[in-house]
């Protein structure tokens, strides 16, 4: 889901090849100011898929849009059925090296922020604080009538209770927090509306179609501005929501850093791309500059 407006992109006729020397980060995370931007890539070794790495399901499934979601009580029953399964796998995820080693060096005064296009809260999860969820957060959901904002767990406990024996087993995990359910196992399931005024609940997630609120995009902006250089830590940059910053950073010649394995759409605008895995990329140059991360 999420704004992710068809850009199309074709790799840059001077493409960034790839790096295995830490070198570049180190320095930049030694001079401080740091602004994370980070991706579903940071989240994988928490088991939580991506959908465009190696075995991403973009291809195999289509995420719901905000125009389906408001306009299909049927659709709305299905994206609840496969998020409300879902739900329980992203419950259990953990922080991992990565989220740990962001932490850390937040704590070493290294960063001047975090920006996740991630739903997951495992930055938060691994302890970091005042993390911008560009996307939302899956934690929260919102009602489309009175906009009243309520907890995830709250809500999950109401769905269980009126769609108790609902145990169908999901072909497979999307990064936004849903499963893969066919028409037959979403069956009847019933969903739950507002407690406050009975309209319709949607979850706090920028959904594909939709906007990232104008006052969010602001703040992000205002961090770009505020940093002295950019890390982008396992992400394509396939949307614009993400790729913006970027932008902004390399139009006032701060230097941008990308750890991804895979070429992203903010390669021209680099001064390098790390391949290395995120977990043990992060956790070296942590040790690298004395920076100690909680086990
Ligand atoms: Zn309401």
């Amino acid at each position: 889901m999420r704004m992710r407006p068809t850009l199309s992109w074709t790799p840059t006729e001077d493409p960034q090849p790839g790096s295995t020397d830490p070198e570049p980060v180190a320095e930049a995370l030694s001079a401080g100011g740091v602004l994370v931007l980070s991706g579903a890539g940071i989240s994988t070794e928490s088991g939580i898929p991506d959908y465009r790495g190696e075995g991403g399901s973009l291809r195999r499934h289509t995420p719901m849009t905000y125009q389906e979601f408001t306009a299909s009580a049927r659709a709305r029953r299905r994206y609840w059925a496969r998020s409300h399964l879902g739900w329980r796998t992203f419950g259990r995820a953990r922080p991992n090296a990565g989220h740990r080693a962001v932490t850390a060096f937040g704590r070493h005064g290294l960063l001047s922020g975090v920006i996740t296009q991630n739903v997951d809260g495992l930055h938060q999860a691994a302890g970091s604080e005042d993390v911008v969820e560009l996307h939302g957060s899956l934690d929260r959901v919102v009602c489309l009538s009175c906009g009243a904002s309520g907890s995830r767990r709250d809500l999950a406990r109401r769905l269980e209770e009126v769609n108790a024996g609902f145990e169908p087993v999901a072909a497979r995990l999307n990064p936004d927090g849903d499963a893969d359910l066919t028409d037959e196992q979403v069956g009847d399931f019933r969903v739950v509306p507002c407690a406050q005024c009975g309209g319709v609940l949607k979850p706090d997630v920028v959904f594909f179609g939709e906007t990232v609120p104008p006052r969010r995009v602001e703040r992000c902006r205002e961090l770009v501005d505020g940093a002295t250089s950019l890390l982008v830590l396992g992400s394509s940059l396939t949307v614009m929501s993400g790729l913006r910053f970027v932008r902004q950073a390399a139009q006032a010649g701060k230097p941008v850093l990308i750890v991804n394995r895979d070429p992203t759409r903010g390669d021209r605008h680099a001064v390098t791309r790390l391949t290395l895995p995120l977990g043990t990329a992060l956790t070296d140059l942590a040790a690298r500059l004395d920076v100690p991360v909680d086990a």
